[in-house]
């Protein structure tokens, strides 16, 4: 069993497969876009694998694949039955955007794939192209259809929630009215050079500010009296039978829906003392810390054929895990570079 040097048991591993992306989501990617890595720099399957063997020899076991978009890796789905035949791998998750959902859903799940999260955050056609700066909303609202009937469960939709989008969040809160969907709402993460983040002027810049930031009572508190206007009463507590998660969501639900509503607030509550994830960026670089620079060059060793000095660095991160992310605000990489 990994733990850290506080005793948090670390047994999740994000992995980004790529740093590219078919949309440009506004709240993740500069306007002008970034600079993509080239394609020598990023862990091939093999290597991601490799990695993951090594990570699940220490008992990190669950693996959720991002990106960038996971689903433009032309790979993946070699990389997932990989990841299927590693011992000490109990769960391959994935995060998308969904678009490509309709043509690989029923692929993936047979490559191995057991959960799927989907970022959606509008559901109206043209907020949604605004948002992703030229995303079809019905592309995404199909990719949910059919993860659905590829048979994924649970199916989640992650909506990071920004005040100045002004999204409408009715929709969402009805969407698990009448299907097994939970919908999470997400805080705007300071992510990316932000201009308070003035020692990185070199980085280009996303739009993050705190008044973006809606906290999740409110969020929670918006989506209740919403229900209570419908008839169908307030949200109620789902802890119980919230659909299972690796992560600090809490779950809530209106009565008798198939579906929850979770949310996710890492700046309003702070849940760094639950952490249980490292990450590894596509070009390999191991991540204690999503809101933190540190970085730990795993795809040296890997080429190495160093298995060794993958550990030591696996070892390495756990030590130097922060016991909190503070008030920390921007990093040197965009989240599409990270892996969200
Ligand atoms: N492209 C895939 C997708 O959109 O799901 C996977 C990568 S994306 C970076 C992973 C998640 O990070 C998405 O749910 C996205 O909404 C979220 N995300 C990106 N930037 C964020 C930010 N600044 N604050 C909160 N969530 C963010
Ligand atoms: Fe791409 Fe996901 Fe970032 Fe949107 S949130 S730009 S879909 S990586």
């Amino acid at each position: 069993m990994a733990t850290d040097a506080l005793g948090r048991r670390v047994d999740y591993l994000r992995i980004s497969v790529t740093d590219r992306c078919n949309l440009r989501c506004v709240y993740c990617m500069p306007a002008e876009g970034v600079v993509w890595k080239p394609h020598a720099e990023i862990l091939n399957p093999e290597e991601i694998a490799h990695f993951a063997a090594l990570a699940a020899e220490q008992g990190i076991g669950r693996i959720r694949l991002t990106g960038g978009e996971p689903l433009v890796r032309a790979s993946i789905l070699d990389l997932i039955r990989r990841l299927r035949e590693t011992r000490g791998i109990e769960a391959i998750a994935l995060t998308t955007n969904g678009t490509l959902l309709p043509k690989f859903a029923p692929a993936l799940r047979e490559a191995g794939l057991q959960r799927v999260n989907i970022s959606l955050d509008s559901l109206d056609a043209e907020e949604y192209a605004r948002i992703t700066r030229g995303g079809n909303l019905g592309h995404a609202l199909a990719g949910i259809a059919a993860a659905l009937d590829a048979g994924f469960d649970p199916v989640k939709v992650n909506v990071v929630v920004v005040r100045s989008l002004g999204q409408n969040l009715d929709g969402f809160a009805r969407m698990t009215l009448d299907r097994p969907l939970h919908v999470r709402f997400i805080e705007f993460m300071p992510v990316g050079a932000v201009p308070e983040a003035a020692e990185h002027p070199s980085c280009s810049v996303t739009s993050w500010s705190r008044d973006d930031v809606v906290p999740a009572d409110e969020i929670l508190a918006a989506i209740s009296a919403w229900g209570v206007k419908q008839g169908i009463g307030a949200l109620l507590p789902a802890e119980a039978d919230a659909p299972g998660g690796w992560g600090p969501a809490r779950y809530h639900r209106f009565a008798g829906a198939p579906g929850t509503i979770g949310i996710i607030s890492p700046l309003s509550e702070h849940f760094c003392a639950k952490c249980s994830r490292l990450r590894l960026t596509a070009d390999g670089k191991l991540r204690p810390c999503l809101f933190s620079d540190l970085e730990f060059d795993a795809r040296e060793a890997l080429r190495a054929g160093d298995d060794e000095r993958v550990r030591v660095l696996i070892a390495m991160a756990l030590r130097h895990k922060p016991g909190s992310h503070g008030e920390r605000i921007g990093t040197r990489r965009h989240m599409s570079q990270i892996g969200g």
